[in-house]
C-alpha cells in the first residue's frame, strides 16, 4: 500500500503493478477500496454527475405514477458504492456510507443539487461510525423534519431529520402495494409497523381494521398522523407500543386470529457471528406470527438481513410452519422494487426478502 489515502481515492493495481481499478478508501473498514472505475476514469465531481444522470434515467422508467418518493441512487446497483440518495418529494437525502465517499462529500453533494435539483438536500454521513462499529446514525435527537410525498398516491410524511434509514423504507413499495390489492374486507395486523406505511396501503384498499405494532413511539405517532393524512380511520387501540415477540404471545394465549398479518422486522444478523441468533428469532417471530393467521388468510414475511440469504430464509419460515402445524403455500416473492437496482457484481445489494404466503382454507 502506498501514500495516506487523504484524497479518499484507492488504486488496485495487479502483481504487476498495473491499474485495475479506482474507488473510494476507507481505513478501518473491512472493505478498503469499493470500486467506482475499471477504465482508469478518476472518481471525480464529472463521474459523479455522469452516474447520477444515469441513475435519474432509470428512475424516469421504473418509478410507478403519482409517486414522489423513490431510491434515486442505490450504491454498487448504479455504479455508485457507497452513496445512497433518496427523494421525498421536494427534499432529497443523500447518505454517505463509507469514509472514502464521505471525503467527497462537496462534489457528492453538488453533482446531486445539479442532476436531482431538490429544493431542500440533507446530508447524513454514516461511514465513518459504520466502520469504526459504532450505530450508524448518532443518537442524538435531530429537529422533527418531514419531508412529504407519494407513493402510489398516497401521502406519506418522512422522517428525515431523526427517523430511521433515511427516514422511509421506500423498499417495501411494491409489498405495500400488493398488500393494498389483497386488503377488501380484511384485518390487518402490521408486526415491527415503523410509521405504519403498509397499514395505510391496506385500508386505502379497503381493509376493515389495522393494527400497528412497534417499539419506537415516536414512529407511532406518524402512524398515526399518516391515517390523518390520508383520511383513514384511525382507533386509538390501532397503535400498539410494544415489544412484538411479547405482543404476539399475548394475541396467541388469546387465539386471536388475523385475515392478513405483515411480518417485517429489523435485521436480526448485522454480522456473521449474529446468524444462529438471527436465524432463531426469525423462527420464533414467523412461528407465532403463522398461528395467528386465519385459514385462506395471508402472511407477508419479511427479513432485510443480508447476511440470511433467500434459501435460509425460507428454510426458517418452512420450520417455522411446522413447528406452528400450519400449512401455508408461498404465492409470491417480492423484496425491492426496481428503484433499489443491484450489480450483478454486488448479489450482496440485494438484502430484501419478502415471501407471501397464503393459509391453507
Ligand atoms: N415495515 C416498516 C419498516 C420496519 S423497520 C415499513 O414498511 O415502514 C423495523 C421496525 O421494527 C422499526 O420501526 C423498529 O422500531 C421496530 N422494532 C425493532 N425491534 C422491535 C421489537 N422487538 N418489537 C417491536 N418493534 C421493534
Amino acid at each position: 500500500m502506498e501514500g495516506d489515502g487523504a484524497d479518499g481515492i484507492a488504486e488496485v493495481v495487479d502483481a504487476a503493478g498495473r491499474p485495475l481499478a479506482l474507488g473510494a478508501y476507507s481505513s478501518d473498514s473491512q472493505i478498503v477500496a469499493r470500486l467506482w472505475s475499471f477504465d482508469g476514469r478518476l472518481p471525480d465531481a464529472g463521474l459523479f454527475r455522469e452516474r447520477f444522470a444515469a441513475a435519474r434515467a432509470l428512475r424516469a422508467e421504473v418509478v410507478p405514477p403519482q409517486t414522489t418518493g423513490y431510491r434515486a441512487v442505490n450504491s454498487e446497483g448504479d455504479l455508485c458504492p457507497g452513496v445512497l440518495l433518496d427523494v421525498y418529494g421536494e427534499t432529497a437525502v443523500l447518505e454517505l456510507t463509507t469514509a472514502g465517499t464521505e471525503i467527497w462529500r462537496a462534489d457528492l453533494e453538488a453533482a446531486a443539487r445539479e442532476v436531482f435539483a431538490p429544493v431542500k438536500l440533507i446530508v447524513r454521513e454514516t461511514g465513518i461510525r459504520r466502520d469504526s462499529g459504532q450505530s450508524p446514525i448518532p443518537d442524538t435527537k435531530s429537529e422533527i423534519d418531514l419531508a412529504p410525498f407519494l407513493e402510489n398516491g398516497l401521502r406519506y410524511l418522512a422522517d428525515v431529520g431523526a427517523g430511521q434509514k433515511t427516514g422511509f423504507f421506500l423498499d417495501q413499495r411494491d409489498n405495500r402495494a400488493r398488500l393494498r390489492a389483497l386488503s377488501p374486507g380484511r384485518r390487518v395486523l402490521n408486526l415491527f409497523s415503523y410509521t405504519g406505511a403498509f397499514s395505510v396501503a391496506a385500508l386505502a384498499g379497503g381493509a376493515t381494521r389495522a393494527v400497528d405494532v412497534d417499539s419506537s413511539a415516536a414512529a407511532l405517532a406518524l402512524a398515526r398522523r399518516h391515517r390523518a393524512e390520508n383520511a383513514l380511520s384511525a382507533d386509538g387501540s390501532d397503535f400498539v407500543d410494544a415489544d412484538v415477540f411479547e405482543d404476539l404471545r399475548r394475541r396467541v394465549a388469546e387465539g386471536q386470529r388475523w385475515d392478513a398479518v405483515v411480518c417485517d422486522p429489523p435485521a436480526f444478523a448485522k454480522k456473521k457471528a449474529d446468524v444462529d441468533r438471527a436465524a432463531r428469532g426469525y423462527k420464533d417471530v414467523n412461528r407465532l406470527a403463522m398461528t395467528l393467521v386465519s385459514p385462506g388468510g395471508w402472511l407477508l414475511t419479511c427479513s432485510c438481513s443480508g447476511l440470511v440469504d433467500a434459501d435460509l430464509f425460507q428454510k426458517i419460515v418452512f420450520s417455522a410452519s411446522a413447528e406452528a402445524r400450519a400449512s401455508f403455500a408461498l404465492v409470491a416473492r417480492q423484496g425491492a422494487g426496481p428503484d433499489h437496482p443491484v450489480s450483478l457484481d454486488c448479489p450482496e445489494g440485494e438484502y430484501l426478502k419478502g415471501m407471501w404466503m397464503r393459509r391453507a382454507p
